[in-house]
This record gives structure tokens, sequence and C-alpha cells, in this order.
């Protein structure tokens, strides 16, 4: 069983993406795999109604980590839990980058999600530049170990997602040997932090259906977190079969 999951980041007004998740609901495969989309919130409530009688699950791309109060334009864990939703994106690096979240933050909202068993699918990938000049292995060391370290996680209530900045919307893929040292690296990470190896690892970066299978061959990759491809429902729904059987 794979995860294959879709982040529609921020496309698609309410109208656009009912036929999309209609369109979605027609012609993803959930029989191998666990299908994931991440609309954006005004599309979540169609979402869940749309998809409610099948099996394929729904996300938020983001939450606040207070329960409530005064935090005007935000949303809880609690209203996505009440809504239907089962996942959240933690720790996108676009979050990170233009709205600088840091990881004491991703950390807050990774415990509010998890403790009302919200599934957590947490981001962590290098840029380029620390690609270039050999730092990767640092860099995602501690974005792992400074969100995660003491955490009680397990496979059941917390995903990560292997996303190199660089190949995010670029069309530039990691090649399946680089994103699966990556990715081995990272369970190495959480091994030494005592925490579980077995989690479930997703690869996100330019997957579309042409790399798709490559990349789901490798031994440490456990799905696929798909952002442009996912808005295309005939991509979505040939990744939607991909991967072991
Ligand atoms: C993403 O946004 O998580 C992503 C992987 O995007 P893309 O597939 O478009 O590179």
């Amino acid at each position: 069983m794979k995860i294959i999951a879709g982040n529609w980041k921020m496309n698609g007004a309410p109208a656009e993406n009912k036929q999309r998740l209609l369109d979605i609901k027609a012609t993803a495969d959930t029989s191998e795999n666990r299908i994931v989309v991440f609309p954006p919130y005004l599309s979540l409530a169609d979402a869940v109604e749309i998809l409610g009688d099948t099996d394929i699950a729904v996300g938020a791309q983001n939450c606040y980590p207070k329960a409530s109060g005064a935090y005007t334009g935000e949303i809880s864990a609690a209203m996505l839990k009440e809504l239907g939703c089962t996942y959240c994106l933690v720790g996108h690096s676009e979050r990170r980058q233009y709205f600088h979240e840091d990881s004491a933050f991703l950390k807050e909202k990774i415990v509010a999600l998890m403790e009302l068993g919200l599934i957590p699918v947490f981001c962590v990938g290098e840029l380029l530049e620390q690609r270039e000049n050999g730092s990767w292995k640092e860099i995602i060391a501690s974005q792992v170990e400074d969100v995660l370290r003491g955490m009680d996680v397990d496979k059941e209530r917390l995903v990560i997602a292997y996303e190199p900045v660089w190949a995010i919307g670029t069309g530039k893929t990691a090649t399946p040997e680089d994103a699966d040292a990556a990715m081995a690296w990272i369970r190495e990470v959480l091994a030494k932090n005592q925490l579980p190896t077995d989690l479930m690892l997703l690869y996100g970066g330019s997957a579309k259906p042409a790399n798709g299978e490559e990349l789901l061959a490798k031994a440490n990759i456990d799905g696929l977190l798909i952002g442009g491809a996912s808005l295309k429902p005939d991509d979505f729904a040939a990744m939607s079969k991909m991967g072991d059987k």
C-alpha cells in the first residue's frame, strides 16, 4: 500500500474544484493505495461531501495550532476534524519560505493535530544551494530532529514527505536514487532519535505519470505528494494506481 496524495495549493475556485472532485471521484483508484486530496480550505466541505462515500481521504493544507480564539483568518485542527478532514500538511516549503514558519511552530501544529487524531504530513527538504554544497544531510536532519525529537509518533499517526525545494513546481525531479538516498537518511535520523523508522515517507517534487512508477519502485519511498499533476484528474487517476501491488 502506497500513499498517493495531491496538494492542490491555492488553485481552483469552489466551482472549478467541485468539478475536479467529481472527476477524481469517478477516476481515482482506491483499490490498492491510500489516496488523499488536499484542496484549498474553501473546497474542503465540498471534498468531504463529494468524496464521503469513497475511500479517498481529505486533508487540509494548513492549520493553526491554537484550539480557538482571537486568531483572525486562521483555522484550527478541531474545525478541520469536525468538517471531516483526516490529514493536514505541515511545514510545506512554501509555508516555510513565504510565511516564515519555523520548527517550533511546526511542532505546535503537529501536536495539535495528533491530539485530535488528525494525521500530519510533515514536509522536509533542502534548497538547491544546500543540495549542491553538500549540506543537505544536516539540513534534513535538523528539520526532522527539531520538530519530532521526543514526540510519541507512529506510522498510523504521522507521515513525512521529503520534498527537495529545488524540485517543487520546477519540473526538475530528484532522481529515484537521490530521492531514495535522502529518504534512507531520514530513516537513519529517525533511528538516531529513537523515533520509529517505519513511518510512511512520501516523495514530492515534480512527480508525474512519467516518473511516478520509478520513484515508487525504490525501497524507501512509500508514496508521493503530488502538486501540479494532482490538478489534472487524468494524471492523478493514473498515479493513484501506481506502486507495488
Ligand atoms: C508540492 O507542492 O508538494 C509539490 C510536490 O509540487 P509539484 O509536484 O508541483 O512539484
